[in-house]
Parts: C-alpha cells; structure tokens; sequence
C-alpha cells in the first residue's frame, strides 16, 4: 500500500480563495492525502506579501508527490518531511500543507488527537486574542464590542493614529492589549518613545515594531524596550531563531512561515531552552490549518489563531474558542472537519 497523493482531486480543481469581505481574499490550496481509505487534510494559505501563489504550490506538490510516493506509509514522518523540504528552498506554505495532511493522517489511522501525539496537555490552552484592524474610531468601538466574548485584543499600528486607535480602545474596555506594529515604526527612537507610552496601557507584548531586517536597531531596541518584543516578520523557521534571539523576547511561529507542524514544535522547544516566549500565530486561513497549529497551542505562552473569525467562507469545522479559549476536540488527527 502506497500513499495516495491525488493532486487529481476536486480540492486542487476548485479556485479556493477565502473571502475576507469584499475587496480582499487570499488564495489557497487544500491538500489530500490518502492511506488505506483514511484521508488527511492540509492547507497552504498564500498572502500577498509571501511569494507563493496557487500556481507555485501547485507546482511544488506536484514534485512533493513523487517523494510521498516512495513510502508505503506516513509514520516514517522526520524522513519524509526532509525529503519534501529538500525539494525547494522556499515554498513554505506548499510544504506546510503536506506537513498539515500528514500530520492528520497519522492521528486518524492512529485515531489520536494531534495534541495527545505531541504529548500536549489541553487543558493548558491559551486564550486566542481577537484582531482589530486600523479603523476609525467608531469602527473600532463596534468592533470591540463584537468581540465580547475574547479576553485578549490584538490591534494593528502603523505609526499614524496610534495613540488614538489605543486611547479609543481604553475608552471601551481594559482588556489586556497584543500589539502588532507589522514593522511599521521605523526610527527606533520614536518607537522605544511609543512603546514607552504603551507600558501603562496594559499591553502584553509589542509585535514586529521594526523593519525586519533591521537588527542592529532591533538589538538597540530590545536591550531598552519596558514591553516584551516579539518577532513575526523577521523569523520564519528554525535556523532563524538565532537571527532573532538578542533582538527579541519572544517569537511568532505560524505554520506557513515554518513549513507546518513538525518544524513549529521543534521550534518551540528551541524557544524554551533559549528562554524565548512563544505565540502561535496564522495568516488568513480556514479552520483546516488554524485547527493543526491550535493542536500545539498547549506548549505556547500567547495565541493568535482567530483567521477562521475574520473570513466568510471557512471550508472546514474546527477548532472552537470557548469565551476565547482555544478548545481542544478529542476528534482525531488536526481535529478539521471538511464542510464542504
Ligand atoms: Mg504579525
């Protein structure tokens, strides 16, 4: 018995794209995987500001099939990934969507949660945090009071308005703050002033606030800064960690940026052993992907895992936030439910 990668199926012939509203939607390609007649999901999600596109991850699973064909079964994990990540440099987000599948695959044909794979505990999941975009202040406001029920807000900066977007939060609510600036501040003395001016608003963490292939500024900024600082752009997988370990307390690993679930947990307990807060964090992505990065959630200090509530279309069921608590299933595998 061979696997059965079926890049034939009617997942790749479907143009997916998530719809954020509108204007806005993000590609993706929803992988397949098969063994004795259990089938495995994965999802590859395709922001703009990444390079990969429904055309290159389509190519890039069309090579990634010919090595899942040499196995006969998908347990032997650490080898197969290596041989898929040694096809391409890049291609992250393709090799995410294997890495996903596989990793929901073996949990179903051992009919195991992923989170009990990784020996996780879930009970010890974070809260989610609940994204606000750059608004006008009455968008904000409303947008707040939608997201009731969620403990954490993580709001946007870009260096305009943002004394104002934070003093109309605090004018609604005293919930505790995640900041990502998407290194959007860059002179690093007006960013120490504002993060300055942030440590009384109870905020958590500053995300990103500098270019971010600016280390030395980043290094400058992280021997000062009163607020953990977290890197988001300027790390993507583990042989970036040490890139980013003096210039920051923290990282942000998502599953696209890494190459999926193997690498992500490898990485967090490189975090650890270096003293590093992690967040678990995604792109614009169904509750496919969102639910495997959710199965880690248990070993990681903050989470930002709401894509599946800023999208219209979410083409499976899965992870739930219970008053923003990420809620772990005993369903198997990555704990996804296709739905359509
Ligand atoms: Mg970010």
């Amino acid at each position: 018995m061979k696997l059965t990668f079926a890049p034939h199926t009617l997942y790749f012939k479907r143009p997916f794209k998530i719809a954020h509203g509108t204007r806005s939607s993000t590609p993706i390609v929803l992988t397949r995987l098969e063994h004795d007649g259990i089938v495995g999901y994965g999802e590859a999600s395709m922001p703009p500001y990444l390079s990969e596109t429904h055309e290159t991850v389509l190519s890039f699973l069309n090579k990634a099939a010919m090595v899942l064909t040499k196995y006969y079964h998908p347990f032997d994990i650490e080898s197969i990934l290596k041989g898929i990540d040694n096809l391409a440099p890049d291609n992250n987000a393709a090799k995410a969507s294997v890495d996903i599948a596989l990793h929901d695959l073996i949990g179903k044909l051992l009919n195991k949660p992923c989170w009990q794979i990784f020996n996780c505990d879930k009970n010890k999941t974070p809260y989610t945090t609940y994204t606000l975009g750059i608004d006008e202040p009455e968008v904000i406001k409303q947008k707040v009071a939608e997201g009731e029920d969620y403990k954490i807000i993580k709001v946007k900066l870009n260096g305009e308005n943002d004394k104002l977007i934070i003093e109309t939060i605090r004018k609604v609510t005293d919930k505790p703050i995640a900041v990502d600036v998407n290194q959007g501040w860059t002179n690093k003395h007006r960013a120490l002033e504002m993060i300055e001016w942030l440590t009384d608003k109870n905020v958590l963490f500053v995300e990103q606030p500098l270019p971010k292939n600016n280390f030395d500024d980043g290094a400058w900024l992280f021997e000062r800064s009163p607020l953990p600082l977290f890197a988001d752009e300027s790390i993507q997988r583990f042989s970036d960690i040490n890139k980013v370990k003096n210039c920051f307390h923290g990282i942000n690993i998502k599953l696209m940026k890494c190459t999926g679930m193997h690498e992500a947990y490898k990485m967090i307990n490189e975090a650890r052993a270096l003293n590093l807060q992690v967040l678990i964090g995604c792109m614009s992505e169904t509750s496919c992907a969102v639910s495997a990065a959710a199965q880690l959630s248990p070993l990681v200090d903050y989470a930002d895992l709401d894509g599946p509530l800023l999208i219209k279309n979410n083409f499976f069921d899965g992870v739930e936030f219970v008053n923003g608590k990420i809620t772990l299933s005993e369903l198997p595998g990555i704990g996804a439910v296709q739905n359509f």
